[in-house]
């Protein structure tokens, strides 16, 4: 063996007003959780909520009042932007009830879902995993977790131009709602973070572009998709 081992490093992120670091344990992300979205992807109607994952270490973490600066990823020519609130679990639980849900919740962040859609495109259409389209590195740009929740608007803007908007109580499965369905599924963990869904209006980035994610309650997200 001629190499030195170098052990994992714990993903975390930022917490608003603080010095301290959130662990990241999973990533769960919901599917099609705004009407609009659901529909600009080709449904319509309450479906269930569906969950995909990305690897803990898929967060790019950014601190308060700075900008994150996000690699092009390599195997795509349709990068897009996903915008997200995030809730952040800080008790763990199986089988959790609606009523019981925002007991379990730590904070809140605003979050980008960002996605090789290309890459999922085909393996949609193959009836293939997402892992590659959804789960790559630094796919889950995140700003810091505040300890209240937030109500009102969610959007993006990229380059000062408005691309997303979407109104938090819009959302198909609400926050309690899509703990609870996916603690039937999963053991939930301190640590976990959820992305909630995005409303619509995605659309690709380009190297250079500036992303500024907006919820209200949670301040405001930058990200420059690096040259
Ligand atoms: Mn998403």
């Amino acid at each position: 063996m001629t190499f030195v081992f170098l052990p994992p490093v714990q993903a975390s992120i930022p917490v608003a007003g603080s010095t301290e670091l959130f662990p990241v344990h999973r990533i769960y992300c919901v599917g099609r959780n705004y009407a609009e979205h659901a529909i600009e992807m080709g449904d319509t109607g309450r479906e269930a909520p569906f969950f995909f994952m990305k690897p803990a270490d898929a967060v790019l973490p950014v601190t308060e009042g700075s900008i994150g600066v996000m690699p092009y990823p390599p195997m795509t020519q349709d990068l897009q932007h996903e915008i997200e609130l995030v809730v952040a679990i800080g008790l763990g639980g199986k089988d959790i009830a609606v009523e019981d849900a925002v007991a379990h919740i730590w904070g809140y962040a605003i979050g980008l879902d960002m996605t090789r859609r290309d890459l999922q495109g085909a393996a949609k259409k193959l009836g293939r995993p997402w892992c590659t389209g959804k789960g790559f590195d630094h796919s889950a740009p995140i700003g810091p977790l505040h300890r209240n929740a937030p109500a009102g608007t969610i959007s993006l803007d990229v380059n000062g131009v408005p691309v997303q908007a979407g109104v938090l109580g819009n959302m198909i499965w609400n926050v309690a709602e899509t703990i609870a369905q996916l603690s039937t599924l999963f053991e939930l963990q301190a640590g976990d973070l959820i992305f909630t869904g995005t409303p619509a209006g995605v659309a690709a980035v380009k190297r250079g572009d500036l992303l500024e994610g907006r919820i209200e309650g949670l301040g405001t997200l930058q990200v420059r998709i690096d040259q």
